[in-house]
């Protein structure tokens, strides 16, 4: 019931538009579920091995979407259901999704994670990498992936205006991006931002994917 009314408080907030992606890392699929039951059907996951055990004894119409760093070789494991990857944090990474998924005849939407926090230890493109990267439209000949939109994480402060000058400058980024290169491209639609402590920021500046783990499910035992 904790999880239910979370899940409805949470969402309650959120202008049209606004997709909660629970964040269910760490916690088992009897929590999971709960959330389920009270209509959730998207869950993020950042470990590649527990996410697979979790997509295989869960309902099938979940939509699982990955959030942490992904390494190359591991691809292959969440290629066949996947529905949206945020961290796609270089050009390499996402060549090897390309390639992995028109293998299994797929096309897999991704977001470009960009690095838009003062602390040193987050990955992701710079908001310039970012860019020039898009600037010279080498993905459009991926023809296995689309890239639906941007994804950053704020610096862990209590420092509100630092925060918000950090999700408005990928906020920014993402509207010039949207009328520029991606204007022939509909699904450039997802701004993928905010967690627990700063969600509300994240909303008021634009996003549409808010990853919301401790909020809903309570502290996880590992981070
Ligand atoms: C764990 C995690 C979250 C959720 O964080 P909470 O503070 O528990 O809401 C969001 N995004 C990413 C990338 C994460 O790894």
């Amino acid at each position: 019931m904790e999880v239910q009314e979370a899940i409805q408080k949470i969402t309650s907030q959120f202008p049209n538009g606004v997709q909660l992606v629970a964040v269910s890392k760490y916690h088992p699929k009897e929590t999971i579920l709960e959330a389920y039951e009270a209509g959730q059907r998207i869950f993020g996951e950042s470990k590649i091995q527990e996410l697979c055990a979790k997509e295989q004894s869960l309902p099938a119409d979940i939509q699982w979407h990955f959030i942490g760093h992904l390494q190359r070789n591991k691809i292959k494991y969440i290629v066949p259901f996947i529905s949206l990857i945020h961290s796609i944090d270089s050009v390499q990474l996402l060549q090897e999704v390309n390639k992995q998924a028109a293998k299994k005849e797929r096309i897999i939407p991704c977001l470009l994670q960009v690095h838009i926090a003062q602390e040193e230890t987050k990955y992701g493109f710079s908001l310039e990498e970012c860019k020039q990267f898009c600037m010279r439209k080498e993905w459009q000949d991926l023809e296995n992936i689309e890239i639906h939109g941007l994804m950053g994480m704020a610096t862990n402060t209590k420092n509100q205006q630092q925060v918000e000058q950090e999700f408005e400058s990928l906020h920014q980024l993402f509207c010039s991006l949207k009328e520029s290169c991606f204007q022939e491209h509909a699904y450039f639609k997802e701004l993928s931002m905010g967690m627990s402590n700063d969600y509300p920021l994240a909303v008021a500046h634009g996003s549409t994917l808010v990853r919301i783990g401790t909020s809903i499910f309570g502290k996880r035992a590992y981070t």
